[in-house]
């Protein structure tokens, strides 16, 4: 049992080989009362280290493994005292709660990261820092082209950290909420309400750790990276955690000021690269098996097929699979190469003088609010779905040459004046509001990265 449950802590907790011999290992059980595990640990210096780490692990691991959940207690191996295990059924049972906090996706953990040649060094920095975060690489930079993992990994390492020190004030945001959320403390500030910049400051210099995503749209604009820098040097002095992602290195972030490119510079700077076809192939069969699409029982030749064609982009190669299943259901046809061709037709290939088209503006508006292209095409009137909608429209009427009626068919057969409403709509908002402008700058840079 008691092998079953540190094999299993190992896996889940995605522990390296190093950290395993050494924590793990060593530990034995002392004794098991009604409610409480208690574990021996062989050096006396090691016993807080090994609690903050690994005694939530440990909980969820017994628990998973006996069925029942228990209290843990770490004891060193010299200083027992038989006393102290007397079965004390009064004390309240600790919770394994394990706080998530809410712009997490769920899915995105090491546990569901594929290591493969070209993230394995992005990914052992990653667990590096969520295993001892302050301590080791700070700030940890992580760059990489789109969808190769850079935000499935920041992710990873949030989770880990909230998991094993859930006191940790943890914090995950993309780069455009940093800035839409100083505009509007900046606004307020003006408008009479000071304490909007306090509470602004005060919000991001108490977090332990900070993940800010796609710096790189911190862009032109000095106000922001003038407040970014101020709270990175708190955050770095204090010793706090700061990671950070871009599609490239600080070096070649031509708006990044140049102290603030010196600051990413001194920690560790970790590249992801494109999977090779090894790495392609695993990330398949990992998605078919999270996914639950065994089911289907999808040939190898079609998965190398997949993994053959979809070569620069994981995100792309996930669609396809999607893709392939819901032709399945679609046509009730069988699943082969012809209807794995048919899936990639139309997956807009990321390469480098790619089009402005109303397919790729679909395509990167559902992926910049996580809401689907089938949603953007519906009858949904809700703001959430509305408001990208239009967003839609204003780009296709702006950064393509499409007529309006086109664009109307685009998005589920909508008659141009709706499309033109749409896109006076948007035109307003952004003279408006400088928030809502900056994200439509981000959605541009997106589209049409220079
Ligand atoms: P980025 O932030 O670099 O644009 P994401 O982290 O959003 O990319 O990844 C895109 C998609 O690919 C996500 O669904 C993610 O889960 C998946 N993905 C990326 N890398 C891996 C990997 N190594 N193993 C499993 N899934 C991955
Ligand atoms: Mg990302």
């Amino acid at each position: 049992n008691w092998e079953e449950i540190i094999q299993k802590l190992k896996i889940e907790h995605s522990l390296t080989d190093v950290s395993f011999k050494t924590w793990i290992l060593p530990l034995r059980v002392y004794k098991v009362t009604s409610n409480t595990v208690y574990i021996l640990v062989n050096l006396k210096a090691s016993i807080d280290y090994i609690k903050n780490k690994y005694l939530l692990p440990f909980q969820v691991c017994i628990a998973e493994v006996v069925g029942k959940e228990y209290e843990v207690k770490f004891i060193a191996e010299n200083e027992f005292d038989p006393k102290d295990f007397e079965d004390k059924t009064a004390t309240p049972k600790s919770k394994v709660t394990v706080s998530q906090a809410a712009n997490l996706n769920p899915k995105y953990t090491f546990d569901t990261f594929v290591v493969g040649g070209n993230n394995n060094f992005a990914h052992a920095a990653s667990l590096a820092v969520a295993e001892s975060p302050g301590e080791v690489y700070n700030p940890l930079f992580l760059y990489g082209g789109v969808g190769l993992g850079k935000t499935h990994l920041m992710h990873s390492i949030a989770h880990f950290i909230l998991e094993n020190e859930p006191e940790k004030k943890v914090l995950y945001v993309t780069s455009e909420t940093f800035t839409n959320e100083l505009i509007e403390a900046i606004k307020n500030g003006k408008t009479g309400n000071e304490s909007a910049m306090t509470a602004f400051r005060e919000k991001y210099r108490s977090i332990d750790v900070l993940l800010i995503d796609d710096i790189q749209f911190i862009i032109g604009k000095e106000s922001t990276q003038e407040e970014f820098f101020h709270t990175f040097n708190h955050l770095h002095i204090s010793g706090k955690q700061i990671i950070i992602s871009s599609d490239k290195p600080p070096k070649d972030i031509e708006t990044l000021e140049a102290r603030l490119r010196s600051r990413f510079e001194c920690g560790l700077v970790a590249d992801i690269s494109s999977p090779d076809y090894e790495t392609r192939m695993a990330i398949l069969r990992k998605k078919e098996e999270l996914d639950g699409l065994d089911k289907y029982n999808i040939p190898d030749a079609v998965m190398q097929y997949i993994a053959s064609n979809v070569k620069s982009n994981i995100r792309e190669l996930e669609g396809s699979l999607n893709k392939l299943i819901a032709l399945y259901k679609l046509k009730n046809a069988p699943i082969d190469i012809n209807l794995a061709a048919e899936a990639l037709k139309d997956i807009v290939s990321p390469n480098e003088n790619r089009q402005v088209t109303p397919e790729l503006i679909l395509d990167v508006v559902s992926e910049h609010f996580n809401i689907s292209i089938a949603d953007l095409k519906s009858g949904k009137r809700n703001a959430e779905i509305a408001i990208p909608r239009q967003i839609v429209m204003y780009l296709c009427r702006t950064m393509t040459d499409t007529p309006l009626k086109a664009i109307g068919l685009t998005l589920g057969g909508r008659d141009h004046s709706t499309i033109s409403h749409g896109v006076d709509k948007v035109t307003a908002d952004i003279k408006a509001s400088d928030t809502f402008s900056n994200t439509i700058d981000i959605i541009k840079k997106k589209l049409n990265p220079v």
